[in-house]
């Protein structure tokens, strides 16, 4: 099983369907599997084989796609790079990875330029010493057909994650893996070889790349790219190339509801608007549901070690439980919540979420102890808490390492989040635990709002709202909070190391 042998397919079934728009380019099915034969054959004659590591460093362009389906039609297998990495991180990953090939792209030739690794048999990226571009590197192949045999067991793809703390892991799937999430999410969201997918989100996580682009190669969709994400391009393009289906961080979402675009806009063509990656608020899905005009929501719940799957929410749910990520997980994974005894967890009851399925990955590569860690017998442990209402839905209650223990008592910060959201201003919070000496962890909000908040009346009005000792003691207005490529708020650097007295 090759799954570079679904375009094949495609190019057969659909050989003039648009396979993918990228900025001013179109190819259809056909002309992106000339490109990929091309790309490969050059790829084979350096040398590159099966189990060999090549990495992607770009941001969402055609040659991102070509390059996907090259490797994987040698049977090498892809290391995608966050396009906003720096060369320091980069490096790491090249040289943590065993890569020998290195395929960028010109958007970010700047960052890659001082890469000096000698392992490298191939760095393209653009024309200058030592480099070739993409054009000239692909310019030297043949349109010959190879197609290498694979096994579903096979490795096929290690995706760093974007460590909050310490050095990036590196989360090995194999094609099974990749396959069976984007095979649940064509079935959930319905794709269909007219579906247009539209690929903001960087294509090196998990979720845009195993549950969009895989997913319609499935099925033979177009794949609609944009190298970065802003609120008019979003809207302009969802407009212009009625695209069916887009998949965004909350933050993406919650970043144009104000778009003044948005009243205008005509996005009929949309079918599903796709949000996870991060929580979100029932207030927040209720104030998108309105701003886009729509009820056509689901939320996916998931992580990266588990393809991603989780659990979904779909539409009509959202009328009773918008801010929950479901009652059940998708097709090929089950989900439980556990006790720290590994047993479950009552209705009501805090837990962890664990997941077992065809999407939880073979591994950390190069990292037996984490892979060890991440598991329970064959379970995935999420590293989320959360419980089941009395429904059956499943609402989480925050990560399990953001837990702040004050005192000898549970705090969780999301909670505090929310209602601090609810105060007059207020655009993005961080709830963290900062030492103290006697009760152990104090709790601190780091807060971004439109003005400046007068702190007083701010503790006044959250001490109507919540148990006194879930206050935070401790207060830090800034510009904006930090967060990951994939929308989500960094807390680590927040974190204050002077104990607090
Ligand atoms: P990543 O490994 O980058 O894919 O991030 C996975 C983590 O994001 C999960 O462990 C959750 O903490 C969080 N997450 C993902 N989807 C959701 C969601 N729908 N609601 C709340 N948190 C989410
Ligand atoms: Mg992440
Ligand atoms: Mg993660």
């Amino acid at each position: 099983m090759n799954s570079s042998q679904l375009l094949v397919s495609n190019a057969r079934k659909y050989p003039q369907g648009e396979a993918v728009v990228s900025q001013a380019k179109r190819v259809n099915f056909n002309e992106l599997n000339q490109l990929v034969n091309q790309l490969a054959s050059v790829l084979q004659e350096k040398q590159i084989k099966k189990g060999d590591k090549v990495i992607l460093f770009m941001p969402n362009v055609l040659e991102f796609v070509v390059s996907y389906f090259a490797v994987q039609r040698l049977g090498a297998i892809i290391v995608p790079i966050n396009a906003k990495f720096s060369t320091k991180e980069v490096e790491y990953i090249i040289e943590h990875s065993d890569a020998i090939a290195f395929i960028a792209h010109e958007l970010i030739f700047p960052v890659v330029e001082k890469i000096q690794n000698p392992n490298l048999l191939i760095k393209t990226g653009a024309a200058v010493d030592g480099w070739l571009s993409f054009e000239q590197l692909i310019s030297a192949g043949s349109d010959e057909e190879i197609i290498c045999t694979l096994k579903e067991d096979d490795e096929s793809t290690i995706l760093y994650t974007s460590g909050t703390t310490g050095n990036p892991k590196g989360v090995l799937f194999s094609y099974r893996n990749i396959l069976t999430v984007a095979q649940m999410i064509c079935v959930e969201m319905e794709m269909k070889p007219e579906s247009r997918l539209l690929l903001m989100m960087p294509l090196s996580h998990s979720a845009p790349l195993h549950l969009f682009l895989m997913a319609g190669m499935i099925v033979g969709a177009t794949a609609v790219l944009t190298p970065t994400f802003t609120p008019d391009l979003f809207i302009d393009t969802v407009v212009q190339e009625k695209t069916t289906h887009f998949f965004g961080a909350p933050v993406a979402y919650l970043l144009s509801v104000q778009n003044p675009k948005l009243k205008e806009a005509d996005l009929s063509s949309m079918k599903w608007w796709v949000y996870g990656g991060a929580p979100i608020s029932k207030k927040e899905v209720d104030f998108i549901k309105q701003a886009f005009q729509t009820d056509n929501l689901v939320c996916v719940y998931g992580l990266t070690e588990a393809g991603p799957s989780g659990s979904i929410l779909i539409a009509h749910e959202h009328e009773q439980k918008a801010g929950s990520i479901g009652h059940r997980a998708p097709l090929h994974t089950e989900l439980r919540i556990v006790k720290d005894t590994g047993e479950d967890v009552a209705v009501g009851e805090v837990g962890e979420i664990v997941l077992l399925g065809e999407g939880n990955m073979l591994g950390y590569y190069k990292n037996e102890e984490a892979t060890k860690a991440a598991f329970i017998g064959d379970w995935l442990k999420t590293g989320d808490l959360a419980r089941f209402d009395e429904d059956g839905y499943i609402w989480v209650v925050d990560r399990k390492k953001d837990l702040i223990i004050s005192g000898g008592v549970n705090i969780y910060p999301k909670e505090i989040e929310e209602q601090m959201l609810q105060y007059q201003g207020i655009q993005e919070v961080a709830i963290i635990g900062v030492p103290h000496p006697e009760w152990g962890e104090t709790v601190k909000a780091v807060f971004a709002a439109k003005e400046q908040v007068d702190i007083e009346k701010l503790q006044y009005y959250l001490a109507e709202h919540l148990a006194k000792f879930k206050l935070p003691r401790l207060y830090e207005q800034v510009e904006a909070l930090p967060r990951n490529a994939s929308g989500k708020i960094l807390k680590q650097p927040l974190r204050n190391v002077g104990v607090v007295q």
